[in-house]
């Protein structure tokens, strides 16, 4: 395909902009992606890190979008990657070898959890039931009415609740709030805050519906199932093409921005309208991760039997202290005892280490564009619940805040939800607009984690921004089929 031929392109082959280009080649476009790195993936890539034979998750290991985003169902992505999904999905230790235990069996959940187990089921109980509901309201743009208007007032009333000062008010121990905390804590936001107890309330609720997947041999295969799919409907994948600016991308009728409203102001920041101008500059990235991957001589010994069977375990103790934790990182410092967040593949697939041997993923979070290495917090946080990790490790990989942005741009000062996933940036990301996709600039469109719905791997941003292309600069009010099938 020469590149005057080309109807549309997309910059950057990370999961939105593969989502965008797919369903763009279905559409019968000539469709091309350029991306700067010198491997497809972004945020879903899977490499060596540490030693040969190992292979780990650069960025998101777990999956509890899979099976819940609007675009992948219709994608069949399950029919095309073959996934593990742990029964239990995710574990917080605690001290004195206690553990909270979310099992997607949320009656098994309750049953081990003591005291609070029917305030907990009673928490999470309408949003499981309603997990299909809860997705379709999160995974769009906030702005957009509700098809389910019940499940929005109740998911909206939990939030409320989990994210004020009452967060405690109907728990009696000190398990549960923590395992309610353990997942709201993704989003790097202060604690107690609506729009974390938010995010944590819908991952909570996927973890006991479908539960929190994991692609057998990384998250790689996500991306190598939709690059498939593209050349097998015309497209193509440029690799180690850095794009500076606008100018230097073909001549295409639509351009699809798998970028940070950063990047497109730097290109593009004098062509725009004030008010939208205005309101990229006023974007706001949020808390960063420092990443540390372990090659391990065995599974991480945790004191919790049990803990030893988690897709996923929140590490750093009590609501208390992982709430001190988050507000630290927020006010800018580094934590004494953060909390670290872990996830074990090769519990569930042995095909990511050499025989006998694991692979570890571990973050934590640190303020914006902090140069700290985080290993030896990590691995203190870690030896506190599991003493003895650190005789199992053979090599560690470490990358600061700042290394992760110099990885990939799309996570400024380390930010990995490319903005501060705050209830006003959700509500108005990046810009308040009923089709945030579509920017001012003729034919351009942003697809990328910084319009909704926000960070994840869910490929639902590049679908929306290319059925807006599609709608916009073609007149197509009809989708792809996206199926398999085709
Ligand atoms: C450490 C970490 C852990 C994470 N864990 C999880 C998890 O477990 N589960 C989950 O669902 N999500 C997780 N996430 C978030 C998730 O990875 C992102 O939200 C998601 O990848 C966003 O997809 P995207 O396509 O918008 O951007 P990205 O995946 O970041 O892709 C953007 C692509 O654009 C390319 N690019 C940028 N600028 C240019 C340019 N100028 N020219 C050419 N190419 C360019 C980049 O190289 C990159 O490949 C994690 C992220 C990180 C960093």
């Amino acid at each position: 395909m020469s590149e005057t031929d080309l109807d549309a392109v997309v910059v950057g082959a990370g999961p939105n902009g593969l989502a965008a280009a797919v369903t763009l080649a279905r559409s019968g476009l000539r469709v091309r992606v350029f991306e700067r790195a010198d491997q497809a993936g972004g945020g879903a890539a899977t490499r060596e890190l540490t030693l040969p034979g190992f292979q780990h998750d650069v960025c998101s290991a777990v999956h509890p979008l899979a099976f819940e985003s609007r675009f992948f169902r219709e994608f069949g992505l399950r029919h095309r990657v073959d996934f593990v999904t742990p029964e239990l999905s995710f574990a917080h230790p605690l001290d004195g070898g206690r553990a909270g235990l979310a099992y997607r069996d949320l009656a098994r959940t309750r049953s081990e959890l003591g005291p609070d187990g029917r305030a907990y089921e009673r928490l999470m109980r309408p949003l499981v039931e309603r997990s299909s509901e809860v997705a379709e309201f999160t995974g769009s743009s906030l702005l957009r009415v509700p098809s389910s208007p019940a499940t929005a007032v109740s998911f909206g009333l939990r939030a409320l609740e989990q994210g004020s000062a009452a967060w405690n008010a109907r728990f009696r121990g000190d398990v549960a709030p923590a395992l309610v905390t353990g997942v709201a804590a993704h989003t790097i936001l202060p604690q107690p805050s609506i729009a974390a107890a938010g995010a944590g309330l819908a991952l909570g609720a996927y973890a006991h519906a479908r539960g929190w997947p994991i692609p057998v041999g990384g998250s790689q295969a996500i991306i190598d199932a939709l690059i498939d799919d593209l050349r097998a409907h015309g497209g193509d994948v440029v690799l180690d093409r850095e794009v500076g600016s606008l100018g230097e991308l073909p001549s295409a009728r639509v351009k699809v921005l798998d970028v940070t409203p950063r990047t497109l102001l730097r290109w593009a920041g004098d062509l725009m309208p004030w008010r939208y101008r205005r309101a990229l500059e006023t974007f706001r990235y949020g808390g960063a991760v420092a990443k540390i991957d372990f090659a391990l001589s065995d599974p991480v010994p945790w004191t919790h039997p049990e803990v030893r069977r988690a897709g996923t375990v929140h590490v750093g103790g009590t609501r208390a202290e992982v709430a001190d934790a988050e507000n630290e990182v927020n006010r800018g410092r580094l934590p004494e005892r953060p909390y670290v967040l872990v996830s074990q593949p090769t519990l569930f697939d042995a095909s990511r280490a050499p025989e006998g041997k694991h692979t570890l993923w571990t973050y934590t979070h640190v303020p914006s564009s902090s140069p700290a290495d985080r290993a030896e917090a990590v691995i203190a946080q870690i030896e506190r619940f599991a003493p003895g990790f650190r005789d199992t490790i053979l090599a560690v990989h470490s990358r600061s805040a700042v290394e992760v942005e110099a990885h990939n741009p799309n996570y400024p000062g380390g930010d990995i939800a490319a903005g501060a996933p705050t209830l006003w940036q959700m509500i108005r990301r990046p810009a308040l607009s009923l089709d945030p996709w579509r920017t001012p600039l003729p034919g351009v469109y942003l697809a990328s984690a910084s319009a909704p719905p926000g960070p994840g791997v869910h490929g639902l941003a590049g679908w929306f921004a290319a059925r807006s292309a599609l709608s916009n600069e073609f007149g197509r009010r009809a989708l792809p089929d996206l199926s398999l099938r085709d």
